[in-house]
């Protein structure tokens, strides 16, 4: 913890996750500090989406946990708490009623395999889950549909240090990414 190395600031924009404003802080041995903000300049598909940059990364720089047909499921940068994951189409879409059935179906397999994986390896105590749709819905990437997967344990809403806009966060995400890919169970036939 003495050398400067443990503290290093890392691009927001090389990783998927949907802004809102708070930085966050890691607190194990070493400290992360993600500066900056995601937020896409215009809706366009491509690299200056996240989510459909994110695919085209190797998993551990991506923080993508599980690659399906359609649809994959990646570490949000900006959780609200340990373990929140995010569903994405890799198509560039916006609203869930033009996702195709295969992108439903996928999409809400992932969902339910992601709950499965962190109820084993985190033991949370419930999931929200949902998509919001629309910036006014409160999407912070509203041109790339994703579903919000994030375990919750009691008490952990009170852990919201909102004046100092800063959430530490009991583990870093690479290792949380590792973990939850590791437990993530082989494909089935079909
Ligand atoms: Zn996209």
């Amino acid at each position: 913890m003495s050398s400067s190395d443990d503290v290093g600031v890392e691009p927001a924009g090389a990783f998927a996750g949907v802004p809102d404003g708070l930085d966050r802080l890691w607190t194990p041995h070493r400290m992360v500090y993600i500066g900056g903000q995601d937020k896409p300049v215009d809706d366009a598909a491509g690299d200056g989406c996240p989510f459909c940059r994110i695919p085209t990364l190797d998993d551990e720089a991506g923080l993508v946990v599980h690659r399906g047909a359609v649809a994959y499921v990646v570490m949000n940068l900006y959780p609200y708490n340990s373990g929140h994951l995010l569903v994405c189409p890799y198509r560039h879409v916006a609203d869930y009623t033009e996702l195709t059935e295969p992108e439903v179906a996928e999409v809400a397999a992932l969902t339910r395999t992601a709950m499965r994986v962190v109820r084993d390896v985190m033991t949370p105590q419930g999931f929200n889950l949902g998509m919001n749709q629309g910036e006014v819905a409160g999407a912070g990437i509203q041109a790339h549909l994703h579903q919000h997967v994030v375990p919750r344990w009691g008490g952990d809403a009170n852990f919201l240090p909102v004046v100092a806009r800063t959430r530490a966060l009991p583990a870093l995400l690479g290792d949380t990414r590792a973990t939850l890919a590791a437990a993530w169970p082989a494909p089935t036939k079909g």
